[in-house]
């Protein structure tokens, strides 16, 4: 394939390909042969390359292992019929990861890059989209910093990296969650809104004391007065209150913007549902729930794109979801953004590219 920079590509000897069992996939455990990496030194990133997927070499000193300074990115590419690899909305990738390298001291990363780099590795890779309804190939693309220096500053190297991971299905049930009201993922002027490790390093805690309970995720409230929704774990929740769809916005700074997110709520309108970009009060959840009222809740993210809610517990009481129908809007919009990313269904909002 051809691409606009040139950079050496080095195959593996040892492909994975023949010994992987892509019928029984867990999520994020099985990676794919090669990686695309590029180093940023004085100003400038270099040495582009593909090279066998392995471990790297790091200095203990390494910035990122003490204070965290690292960025992530999470897509997918899929197969269609024809065999051609399909990748969704890659360039939202591309300008999310930007977003959260300004907030963290980090280089802006030139659209070529990211792009050549992706498509060159996917192309090459191709071989390992899986093929099987609900999998594909999930995409890691990520930046860290690596000066070799303990003293609290900006780094002023870093490395860019993509690699990727057949995955299945990510949550093949219904998923219940947990109102969460005393531990806190994001405060307005923090880092909620970047893609940034110790969010996810910060929230473990809590989501383990959830699960412990018997839940799958949390569902976070504001971390000022613990009253309102704001997302899940690694997704952004929806939902459906006497026909109108409620999410919550994200221009507080505190909510990771996500691209399954906005794509939902394109097809919303594409479809005239009507829909309210607000926070929903948890105890407007619990009338709601009390009421009869709530009819679907969901999860959207790229890992799960939709993840049905059928359990909800605020502040100790269980609230059990309505079982949902084929014409709920959650299955319908998984249906439809399935569709566009296999390849079936018109893609009028030019969000695939295809390899
Ligand atoms: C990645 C992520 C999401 C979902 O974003 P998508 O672009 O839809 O995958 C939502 N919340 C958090 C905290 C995330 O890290």
């Amino acid at each position: 394939m051809k691409t606009a920079l040139d950079f050496p590509v080095t195959k593996t000897q040892n492909s994975k390909l023949a010994t992987t069992d892509f019928s029984n996939l867990v999520f994020g455990k099985t990676i794919s042969d090669h990686m695309f990496v590029a180093d940023y030194k004085n100003g400038e990133w270099t040495d582009l390359r593909i090279e066998p997927y392995a471990p790297l070499s790091l200095n203990p000193a390494n910035a990122t292992l003490h204070y965290g300074q690292s960025i992530f990115e999470g897509m997918k590419a899929y197969k269609n019929e024809e065999d051609e690899v399909i990748v969704f909305r890659g360039d939202a990738n591309w300008k999310r990861l930007n977003e959260s390298a300004e907030r963290m001291c980090m280089p802006q990363i030139p659209q070529e890059i990211f792009m050549d780099g992706l498509m060159t590795l996917l192309d090459l890779d191709r071989d390992w989209v899986p093929t099987a309804k609900g999998s594909s190939l999930y995409v890691r693309p990520y930046m860290f910093a690596t000066d070799d220096y303990i003293g609290v500053k900006p780094s002023e190297t870093f490395k860019f990296i993509i690699f990727t991971c057949p995955v299945g299905n990510y949550y093949s049930k219904p998923v219940s969650v947990k109102v969460e009201t005393k531990y806190t993922r994001a405060v307005a002027g923090g880092t909620g809104a970047a893609k940034t490790a110790g969010n996810y390093a910060a929230s473990l805690y809590p989501a383990l004391q959830a699960q412990k309970a018997g839940y799958d995720q949390l569902l976070w409230t504001d971390g000022k007065s613990h009253t309102l929704i704001e997302e899940s774990g690694t997704m952004n929740v929806m939902f459906k209150i006497d026909g109108k769809l409620i999410t919550a916005p994200t221009n507080t700074g505190t909510i990771l913007k996500g691209i399954t997110r906005d794509s939902v709520i394109q097809l919303a309108k594409d479809w005239d549902e009507p829909l309210e970009e607000r926070f929903l009060a948890v105890s407007e959840l619990e009338t709601a729930l009390k009421s009869g009222t709530l009819e679907e809740a969901f999860g959207t993210g790229t890992a799960a794109t939709i993840a049905h809610i059928e359990r909800i517990n605020i502040n100790g009481t269980d609230y059990i979801l309505p079982e949902k129908d084929a014409d709920s809007f959650s299955y319908r919009v998984l249906s439809e953004l399935d569709g566009i990313k296999y390849g079936e269904i018109e893609d009028t909002h030019n969000w695939v590219v295809k390899i």
